[in-house]
């Protein structure tokens, strides 16, 4: 069904009770996205939906509202009004897929190129660089408090690359602007949230560039982080972020993939490109989805399986 602006918030005026899930291994814009509607949702509307997230990392944690995150699915009464944010199918919502199925009423408000529209009322914009962009546009401006700016501008923040990737466009900065004029702290959330490292996160990277690999005449950066040193570091997905960007940025390469082993023999596939190649498109046949220029999949073989089916589908495009 089409999405329309002012029957959503008749909708969420109306419901009694209200969840809201984002995708599994939640990002930045995931959680900036949940946090932020729920905030706008609790000041606006008197009513305090819950948040479902399979996970909540550590740097996210200040945000409001982050300390009602339930991070398990328990069983409940069917919610009115189900709304999953920044999350395009049915997978990727995981477990609160159970709550979609006997909610009332159920919105998707996302922007991945591959969303299939599988809610009853779904509101997708590939072209909006983050869902929290998206969630701003929806809301009053005079109805944001710091606490909900402060979220949906970490959404901004993450799915940008801080203002870096090529999805950033005039209304993002603008919508990041009017953010800034309700009080959010750029460089906490930049530097505190984005940049910030640990050590252990600072020794992963430095080990996927030492050990990266180059193909297809440069144009293709490889990485694999397999089950043994995940166990040896004690790696949560959290402590990978930001190493495939890294892997993007070196000189000649078009395409970079950093491939994290999840059980054995089954990878957790990150794509990025610059400007030739539609990862979405290739991280789609292998069963995943995404954007054009950032995209994800699951893939099963060895680690030489999973990058000789990528790569073959990469020079189809180069
Ligand atoms: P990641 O490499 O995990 O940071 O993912 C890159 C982008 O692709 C993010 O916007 C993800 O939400 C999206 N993405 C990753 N995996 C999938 C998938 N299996 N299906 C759809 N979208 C995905
Ligand atoms: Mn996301
Ligand atoms: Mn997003």
């Amino acid at each position: 069904m089409a999405f329309d602006k002012q029957t959503f918030w008749e909708d969420i005026s109306a419901a009694g009770t209200i969840g809201i899930a984002g995708h599994i291994r939640p990002d930045g814009d995931c959680v900036g996205s949940a946090l932020g509607l729920a905030c706008y949702i609790r000041d606006n509307f008197g009513k305090d939906p819950i948040v479902f997230l399979e996970d909540l990392p550590a740097a996210f944690a200040f945000l409001e509202g982050a300390d009602k995150v339930l991070t398990g699915f328990p069983s409940s009464e069917p919610f009115d009004l189900f709304i999953a944010v920044d999350c395009g199918d049915e997978g990727r919502l995981g477990k609160a897929m159970n709550y979609v199925k006997e909610a009332r009423k159920t919105y998707c408000i996302d922007h991945h190129a591959t969303s299939t529209g599988f809610l009853e009322n779904n509101l997708v914009k590939p072209e909006a660089a983050a869902t929290a962009q998206i969630i701003y546009t929806l809301c009053d401006d005079k109805g944001i408090s710091k606490g909900c700016a402060e979220a949906l501008y970490l959404g901004i923040v993450h799915d940008t690359g801080v203002f870096k990737h090529s999805c950033t466009t005039r209304e993002t900065m603008e919508v990041a602007g009017a953010l800034l004029d309700h009080g959010v702290s750029s460089s906490r959330i930049i530097d505190g949230t984005f940049f910030e490292k640990t050590y252990l996160q600072n020794q992963i990277l430095g080990r996927c560039l030492m050990e990266s690999i180059l193909c297809l005449d440069g144009r293709v950066i490889f990485s694999a982080i397999d089950r043994k040193t995940i166990n040896f570091y004690g790696l949560g997905p959290a402590d990978t972020e930001g190493i495939i960007d890294q892997l993007r940025v070196t000189k000649g390469v078009e395409v970079a993939i950093l491939i994290r082993e999840l059980t054995p023999r089954s990878w957790r596939v990150s794509m990025r490109s610059c400007e030739i190649v539609d990862v979405a498109k290739i991280c789609t046949l292998f069963g995943g989805g995404g954007h054009v220029r950032a995209a994800g999949a699951t893939m099963s073989g060895s680690r030489r399986d999973v990058i000789n089916n990528l790569t073959a589908e990469i020079e189809k495009q180069l």
